[in-house]
């Protein structure tokens, strides 16, 4: 492998340590399913993908922010919000300085320039019915500004179920026709680009991290299972990796949310939990720097 080594990492210059930083490819290695042998080349690979600071356009449609709100309060000031440091991040409503025409102008700009080549994240899913009129920004609706960022987009990623599969919005009687990206691409309402969906409400803040430097390491995305999530984060059920999975196998369940069960802390399915249904790794990541996760 050619290329910087990695004590010169732009990660360790910003006083990340080189034990810090294998540690981290070490624990995406991991998180990947990768094999361990990778990790030196993973770590150089990624060294050499963030110093060209990739551009990323991150696109916010019918949502509720929480997907940006996890991300971001996640494991602050760990090693993932040092990546998006390195990232050039174009265009975030949420996050960026500019706004109104200013921040209409640098996605603009950030498309001719590294069209074809940066990374479009979305969240949210895209009104479509009565010609997308139920969402617009800076008068463009949804679905326009989604066909204008994919044309030039290398990857998409879409984050959060609703972005992935219309979620909330997308619920009987969907009066906006809420569809989730894949959708968009399968009707031929938008181009068809390479697509991972990390559905959650909202995701795990490691996984979009973790496919993001694995699309930066490799330029293409992990192993991917039928609904195009990474299978080394869903490929199991919340169910089978649950804290109260041994209650589910003793047969103690709750029967009410106030019951002698509930406050003892057993098995959640007669009060209808999902987790059996559910492909996530919630349990095993969870939240607010693995505290904790909603069955927990
Ligand atoms: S609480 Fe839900 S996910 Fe956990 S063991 Fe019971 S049914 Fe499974």
């Amino acid at each position: 492998m050619q290329g910087q080594g990695i004590g010169e990492h732009p990660l360790i210059q910003h006083d990340i340590s080189r034990r810090g930083l294998l540690k981290f490819c070490s624990a995406m290695v991991s998180m990947l399913a990768l094999p361990a042998g990778v990790v030196h080349v993973f770590a150089e690979q990624l060294n050499k993908a963030l110093s060209r600071r990739p551009s990323v356009i991150w696109l916010s449609f019918q949502e509720c922010t929480g997907c940006t709100e996890s991300f971001t309060r996640s494991h602050a000031p760990t090693i993932e919000s040092l990546i998006f440091d390195y990232i050039s991040l174009d265009y975030h409503h949420t996050l960026q300085a500019a706004a109104g025409e200013a921040a209409e102008a640098a996605r603009l700009e950030a498309m001719e320039r590294h069209f074809g080549h940066y990374l479009l994240v979305v969240d949210g899913s895209i009104p479509v019915a009565d010609e997308g009129i139920y969402s617009t920004i800076a008068g463009t609706t949804n679905l326009q500004m989604l066909q204008e960022c994919v044309a030039g987009a290398a990857a998409v990623f879409a984050v959060g179920s609703c972005a992935a599969f219309g979620g909330l919005p997308a619920a009987s009687p969907n009066p906006t026709g809420a569809s989730g990206v894949a959708d968009l691409m399968e009707s031929g309402q938008i181009e068809t680009k390479p697509l991972i969906n990390l559905p959650g409400c909202p995701p795990i803040p490691i996984a979009i991290s973790s496919v993001l430097a694995h699309y930066l390491v490799f330029e293409q995305f992990p192993a991917l299972d039928a609904s195009r999530r990474p299978v080394s984060f869903y490929g199991r059920t919340v169910h089978e990796r649950c804290s109260r999975y041994h209650y589910y196998e003793e047969q103690k369940f709750a029967e009410q949310f106030d019951d002698e069960g509930a406050r003892q802390g057993w098995c959640l399915y007669k009060l209808g939990c999902k987790g059996p249904i559910t492909h996530n790794a919630c349990a095993v990541y969870k939240w607010n720097e693995g505290t904790s996760f909603p069955i927990e």
